[in-house]
Formats: structure tokens, sequence, C-alpha cells
């Protein structure tokens, strides 16, 4: 029977950590950490995104500055707003929210942060620091959390056989390249076009799933004693939330598993606090934070 690794309650501890460092700035008669959250339209799930982000950051301390644009926002305007966002001293990070309207072009406002401000790590000048191994750069925060959460369970990674399912820019690309950083596992990534995908989750010791379909690892297509991380977040027609593995199956064969929901999702908003505090404190003259250290 699988060790289930809760994301939800170490995410809590590491908000509450944050909170008295946050507090401890405050009473040096630091100004508070700022990030800008732009969203762009009424996309429901979106929204809810938001929120949770807003509501973590306001529990912590950081001052969360929302732009709420509608729908028919152009691309212009979305970028004078984010210059205008690069050129504030008293904004840290600038996050937008994903995705965007489709006469919007997602890579163009990506490349539009300024990268030292890019709290999600999703700037190409970030995502190249990662794959030239520097450590001055941000790492996106879902591959940021999931790499907390394995050192805070005391998951072994070295010399392992580690296979990401999912090679998107956000999820399974950067996570492989931390993975690679340090030259400790293996990696072997999967996606659609992979010919024979249950050839490679059955070869796995850690397996990490990013692509957002329900029930696309089953347990007969992992081994006995496999480490699983499920990213994905789906929403069934009965409204319950689940992942993109058998979590039921497969945890009596897994030694660790992550949960849907309560695994992935609540280090990747732990990760965007982090990213916030980290780009704050180097700012006012400190060391990055050493929750950003991989
Ligand atoms: P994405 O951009 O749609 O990428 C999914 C990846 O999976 C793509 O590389 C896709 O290939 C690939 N893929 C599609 N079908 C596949 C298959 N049958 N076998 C193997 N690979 C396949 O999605 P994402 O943004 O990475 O997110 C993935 C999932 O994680 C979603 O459910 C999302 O909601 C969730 N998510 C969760 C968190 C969290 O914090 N828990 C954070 C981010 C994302 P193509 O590009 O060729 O389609």
């Amino acid at each position: 029977m699988a060790v289930i690794l809760d994301g939800k309650s170490l995410a809590q501890k590491i908000k509450d950590q944050l909170k008295q460092e946050v507090e401890e700035y405050i009473k040096k008669g630091l100004r508070k950490p700022a990030l800008a959250v732009i969203l762009v339209g009424n996309d429901p799930a979106s929204e809810v995104y938001v929120r949770n982000k807003r509501e973590s950051c306001s529990y912590v301390g950081i001052n969360s500055l929302f732009f709420h644009l509608s729908e028919d926002t152009t691309q212009e305007e979305l970028l004078e707003l984010i210059g205008k966002l690069n050129g504030d001293e008293d904004v840290d990070g600038i996050l937008v929210q994903l995705p965007l309207p489709s006469h919007i072009s997602t890579s163009e406002i990506i490349d539009a942060i300024n990268p030292k401000k890019d709290v999600d790590g999703f700037h190409p000048i970030n995502i190249g620091k990662l794959a030239t191994g520097q450590d001055d750069g941000i790492i996106p925060c879902t591959p940021l959390g999931i790499w907390i959460m394995l050192k805070h369970y005391k998951i072994d990674i070295l010399k392992k056989d580690v296979v990401i399912v999912g090679a998107s820019n956000i999820v399974g690309k950067p996570m492989s390249l931390l993975f690679l950083k340090n030259e400790d596992s293996t990696v072997t990534i999967c996606h659609r076009n992979t010919k024979d995908l249950a050839k490679h989750t059955k070869n796995a010791e850690i397996l990490i799933v990013a692509v957002g379909k329900p029930n696309l690892i089953t347990a007969d297509m992992v081994k006995e004693g496999v480490v699983v991380i499920d990213v994905g977040i789906n929403r069934l027609e009965n409204g319950k939330l689940v992942g993109d593995t058998d979590f039921e199956n497969i945890k009596e064969k897994a030694s660790a598993i992550t949960p849907v929901p309560g695994g992935v999702g609540p280090m990747t908003v732990a990760s965007l606090l982090i990213n916030t505090i980290s780009i704050y404190r180097q700012k006012m003259g400190f060391s990055k934070h050493p929750l950003t250290e991989v």
C-alpha cells in the first residue's frame, strides 16, 4: 500500500513558514512582497485558479494586485500593461493566467515579461537557465513544487529511471530539465506520439504524468514499488475531480503516490509564493529563497 504524498498539508506548512518570513520583513520596516496577477476574460476554471492564488498570497502577506481584463482586450493593451508592471519597482512578480484568448499570442506575452519578474518561470531566459544548469533563473511552479515534495518525502532519485508522460512547456519539459540538472537520474519523456506508452511507464521507478486524460495510466502499466506523481486535473461528468492515473488500483502497487485533489495542485500554488518571495528577497539584497535551491 502506497504512502500518500500529501501535497495539501505540505503546502500549508510551507505557507505558514512563508507567512512568518514575511512578518519578519515587515518588522524590519520593509514593504510587503507584491505579485501582479493578470486575468484576461472569464474562463471559470481560470477564475478559480486566480482566486486560489490570490487567497494564498493574502494568507502569507504578499500584496496581490489584480488586473481583470475583458475578453476583447487587445494584445497591444496587454503588452502595455506588462510594460508598466515591468517598470514598477514595487512589483516583484508578474503572473499572466493561461490560457489567453485565441487572438493573443501566448509566447509573445510570455516573452514580454521581465525575466526577473517571471514568477511562473515560463520565459525562454528562465527555461534556458534551467536547461544550462544556471542557478539564477526562476523555476516553473509545478516542477518546483514536485521537486520540493520529492525532497520532503525523502524519495531517492539517485540513478533512478524517471519517466515523464506529457511534454508541455509548463510541466513536462521543465520537469525533465530539473531532473537532468544534477544528472542524478535517467529521464525519458513520453508524448502523444510515443509508440508504446506502457513499455516506458512499466520501466519507471518514478513516474510523472501530466497530460489531462483521466485513467490514462492504469495499474497494469506500472511496476511494483513505483513512485507516482499525478499532475493531471480532470473534471468528470459527475463533477468529481480526478488525475490522469487510476489512483485506487495503482496505490496497491506503488510505494508512493499523489492524490488528486490534494497532491501537486497545492504545491504549485506554494511554489508561486516561494518564487515571488525569492524575487523580493533578491531585490532587498538577501539571497534567493532556500526552497528554490534544486
Ligand atoms: P498540455 O499543455 O495540454 O500538455 C499535455 C501534454 O501531454 C502534451 O505534451 C500532449 O501532447 C501530451 N499528450 C496528449 N495526449 C497524450 C497521450 N495519450 N500520451 C502521452 N502524452 C500525451 O497540458 P499541461 O498544461 O502540461 O497540463 C497537463 C495536465 O496537468 C492538465 O490536466 C492540467 O490541468 C494539469 N495541470 C495541473 C497542474 C497542477 O498544479 N496540479 C499544473 C499544470 C497543469 P500534444 O501537445 O501533442 O497534445
